[in-house]
């Protein structure tokens, strides 16, 4: 049986159809810039790339291609479009409602529109995508797996910010913390490398790619997550600004006219690694320019390590011990030098990098010396894959 996961964007599908046996990935794709003049599909199965270039005006319109594609005699991968069991859907946020993945029903599709304007940006369209995949895929039943529903696990102390109770009774302001996919597949993936069962382990998973963010895992359970409310908190990310004192942000308004349209432009769009750099949003280029000399390049890279360095020691404080750290996502995989920076001069908690060993990109590995009390790991994420063996789980 096959599995199609879904992400579905604003203005993009991505999909990919695994194996349910061999859990690899027969063929995958991505439809960019629906409802815009002019769309794009791509698509990879059986070693080959297919780009096709055409008007994409819904994301209905874009399940339907997805579907003509994979069963395209030349390029598809399928014969036949009962091949798929089951459909797993990426939610962005479940709220306080969902906490774990859910098998898609009416109920569950109004629950669904219920904690909805609580990512605003995302859950509309993965709703979409959804209700696309209902409509065309009759009989099919559907997954969705919430990025939120791994840190629902947080204790209150952890979830509450020391506002005014009320606004958490009244409007549900709390951290809900994201990425739960991501940092739920690595901690699974670290117990599994070490061989121990995740129950007896303290784990930190640093997710660092575009979006950042670090959990700390004990027991196989989220403890505390640097996203917060919203998707801006936390560690410095591409664009987003991470912790800011929100007194700048008063100021700003009250005193130097900027508008709440332009703080939001500037925490999610304008800083970051962008802001800072003012050079690109991506790692590579600000590690370029640093390795070339460039001083505010590398200004950029000891803010974005110190960050992730200051939330491990506070997690490791949170955890009490600590078993592995475990370094995921674009940066996480592939940026050994800020590997390397975030565990420099960590005797204080037992890590203890082999410099060697870690200087490798996006493969899995124990990158910690012989010696060091806390193990320390590279594992590439596979979020499509979790979401995939959550749909198994609970729709076959
Ligand atoms: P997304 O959140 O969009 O899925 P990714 O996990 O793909 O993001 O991560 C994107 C980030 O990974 C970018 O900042 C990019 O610079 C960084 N990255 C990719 N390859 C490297 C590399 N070789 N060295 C350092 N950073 C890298």
């Amino acid at each position: 049986m096959k599995i199609l996961v879904i992400n579905s964007g604003s203005s993009s599908i991505k999909f990919q159809i695994i194996d349910q046996d061999t859990e690899q990935v027969v063929a995958s794709g991505l439809l960019e810039r629906i409802g815009m003049s002019e769309g794009r599909m791509k698509y990879k199965s059986n070693g080959s790339k297919t780009v096709i270039d055409k008007p994409i005006p819904d994301h209905e319109t874009g399940l339907d291609m997805v579907l003509s594609t994979i069963i395209d005699p030349k390029i598809g991968a399928l014969k036949s479009l009962e091949e798929i069991g089951a459909c797993g859907h990426r939610v962005v946020h479940g709220g306080e409602k969902f906490t774990s993945s859910v098998l898609i029903d009416d109920e569950v599709l109004r629950g669904l529109e219920e904690v909805s304007d609580m990512a605003p940006l995302h859950n509309p369209a993965n709703i979409m995508g959804i209700k696309a995949a209902i409509k065309k895929l009759p009989g099919v039943p559907n997954v969705a797996v919430f990025d939120t529903a791994f840190h629902q696990t947080m204790p209150q102390v952890n979830y509450m910010y020391a506002l005014p109770y009320k606004l958490y009774e009244d409007y549900g302001m709390r951290r809900y913390g994201f990425h739960g996919t991501s940092h739920q597949f690595v901690a699974q993936r670290t117990a599994e490398i070490l061989g121990k069962p995740i129950e007896e382990l303290n784990i930190i998973t640093c997710h660092l790619g575009n979006g950042c963010s670090i959990t700390a895992v004990k027991g196989g359970k989220s403890i505390d997550t640097s996203l917060g409310y919203g998707t801006f908190c936390g560690l410095v990310m591409g664009t987003r600004s991470g912790d800011v004192d929100p007194a700048i942000l008063f100021d700003l308004m009250e005193n130097k006219g900027w508008s709440l349209e332009q703080i939001k432009t500037m925490v999610y769009k304008e800083s970051g690694l962008l802001g800072l750099s003012e050079i690109s949003m991506d790692m590579r280029d600000i590690e370029e320019k640093m390795f070339a000399g460039n001083q505010r390049a590398k200004l950029t890279f000891d803010i974005f390590a110190d960050r992730v360095k200051k939330y491990i020691g506070s997690y490791a404080a949170t955890l009490g011990t600590l078993d592995a750290i475990v370094f995921t996502a674009g940066i996480g995989e592939n940026g050994w030098e800020l590997r390397e920076q975030i565990c420099d001069n960590m005797d204080v908690f037992g890590i203890k990098l082999d410099l060697e060993a870690n200087q490798i990109k996006g493969v899995e590995r124990v990158i910690s010396a012989p010696d060091s009390e806390v193990a320390v790991l590279l594992v590439p994420t596979n979020e499509e894959l979790m979401i995939a063996r959550e749909t198994v789980r609970l729709a076959t």
